[in-house]
């Protein structure tokens, strides 16, 4: 252990700050599907599913990819695009994709059973630090960390840590922390406890100190320095892309989706025609656009609506537009479809609102 772990731990009571977090995470914890078993694979689903988006709107679509896809093996020989349909809407898609090549990987590699080792697990593509210490903390009861930003903001309080936890390297005084504190006896019910706390009481703003049951552990609530606590600095806000998309119609009424490509951004997923803006005018733009792609001249009718859509690093400004066309179409990567079967196509969560502009438009 380092000087710095040993400096920060001393006068740490580690045994009774154990025996409160864990006494109070049994008795309190809020029923969650992903808690009904310690099954490996629906704990890893549900951690995937909840890196960057919250409890509420993960519960309904965790019990839905639980019902299409309840084993390792129903995920692993399922068809990419209905993974990709049942997690349309929940965002961050290479999550799901990475998910789905991991859970084959053990299939073929590990008779389907998910691995207990740090160092295999880890090497499944899309298991992270975290994640890997979330599966087996939680489902293998072994004393690994599970460190997220959640844990990093309560431990940064509880141990009075003023370290900068949005650089790479804080992470690694955090889980060494952890490796010290966690209990040898139950260290499921101990990184679940650490990830209550952070959600429902050592929340972001205002935490909740008088309700908390490791109040007198806490160096933070003892100083006063819970709201100042922990650091972090500033993100990039995200970059503005301006985007102008078209829902084009064809003379029998149906509309051109076309698919993304198999890597970057949203890969795989389905679109409607859309080009990213320049100076100059939009409709001008967005003309040109689909005559270079599709050899068609498009009849724009009207704006349907402007919005934003935001991700981590860019900022997608989208100005929606209805739009026609007369005549052949040339081959390429897209779809014609019918207005009733464009719900069959996974979406990003931009193009599913601009679908749903399409068809209340046409109500
Ligand atoms: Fe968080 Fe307050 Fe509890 Fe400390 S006492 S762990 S700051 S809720």
């Amino acid at each position: 252990m380092t000087k710095k772990v040993t400096d920060l731990l001393h006068l740490f009571d580690e045994q009774k700050f154990q025996q409160d977090l864990i006494t109070w995470f049994k008795k309190e914890q809020r029923t969650l599907p992903w808690r009904e078993s310690k099954d490996p694979y629906r704990v890893w689903v549900s951690e995937i599913m909840l890196q960057q988006t919250r409890v509420d709107t993960v519960i309904p679509y965790y019990e839905r990819f639980m019902s299409l896809f309840p084993t390792v093996y129903a995920l692993a020989e399922a068809e990419e695009a209905d993974v990709l349909k049942a997690w349309e809407g929940l965002g961050y898609y290479s999550r799901a994709r990475n998910l789905q090549s991991a859970v084959r990987e053990v299939a073929e590699s590990y008779n389907g059973i998910v691995p207990n080792e740090p160092k295999e697990i880890s090497e499944l593509k899309g298991v992270g630090p975290y994640t890997a210490g979330a599966i087996l903390s939680i489902a293998y009861d072994i004393p690994e960390p599970a460190v997220d930003g959640n844990v990093m903001r309560v431990l940064s309080r509880i141990i009075g840590i003023w370290e900068d936890i949005a650089k790479p390297s804080a992470r690694k005084t955090f889980e060494e922390i952890t490796r010290r504190i966690i209990s040898n006896e139950d260290p499921s019910s101990f990184n679940q406890g650490m990830m209550e706390l952070g959600a429902i009481v050592c929340t972001p703003r205002s935490p909740s100190c008088l309700l908390c049951p490791v109040q007198e552990h806490c160096r933070a609530f003892a100083e006063g320095s819970q709201e100042e606590l922990p650091i972090k600095s500033k993100k990039k806000a995200p970059r503005p892309v301006p985007i102008a998309v078209v829902a084009l119609e064809d003379n029998s009424g149906k509309f051109l989706v076309r698919q993304r490509p198999e890597t970057g951004l949203l890969a795989s997923l389905w679109e409607f025609p859309n080009v990213e803006l320049s100076e100059g005018s939009k409709e001008d733009q967005l003309k040109n656009h689909i005559w270079e792609e599709y050899q068609i001249d498009v009849e724009i009718e009207k704006e349907l609506a402007t919005f934003n859509h935001i991700f981590s690093h860019l900022k997608w400004q989208l100005t929606v537009y209805k739009g026609t066309y007369d005549g052949e179409i040339s081959p390429k990567n897209f779809k014609m479809v019918e207005k009733k079967n464009l719900r069959n196509f996974a979406f990003p969560v931009a193009h599913q609102k601009i679908t749903q502009m399409v068809l209340e438009g046409e109500e």
